[in-house]
């Protein structure tokens, strides 16, 4: 319901969009037919473009950030991960067997867990991986 909410923010973006571009351009057609001009239509569609266009950009704006920060935090905690494995400890051989059995890193969210009985994250409750 809430998964690759970034994405769906951007989709409820465009859809405000649309309906208020609709709504300018069907008040606009409602109103030229009552004062039999046209220029109330043109008005009222180029309204709606400019209005639903203001009105969406920060809407889609900020489900661009989202969408990118959920990007990021899971290329992190690849990164954190395979950091962890490829780099030995640089205080020595038996800290890095130690750290590499109680140490380990949230798939999802990366946060660093050094309690190695823990099933799932504590900050994002994602279940640990192997
Ligand atoms: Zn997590």
């Amino acid at each position: 319901m809430f998964s690759h909410i970034g994405k769906k923010i951007k989709v409820l973006a465009w859809c405000i969009f649309v309906l208020i571009v609709i709504a300018g351009v069907v008040l606009g057609a409602i109103l030229s037919n009552e004062e039999n001009e046209i220029l109330p239509f043109f008005i009222l569609s180029f309204c709606g473009v400019i209005l639903g266009w203001f009105n969406s950009f920060l809407l889609y704006s900020y489900g661009e950030l989202v969408d990118c920060n959920q990007k990021q935090v899971q290329q992190n905690a690849q990164m954190i991960a395979l950091l962890s494995k490829a780099a030995p400890s640089p205080a020595g051989a038996e800290n890095a067997t130690q750290a590499a059995s109680t140490v380990w890193f949230c798939t999802a969210c990366g946060t660093r867990h050094t309690d190695s009985s823990l099933s799932q994250c504590l900050q994002c409750g994602e279940t640990r991986g192997v």
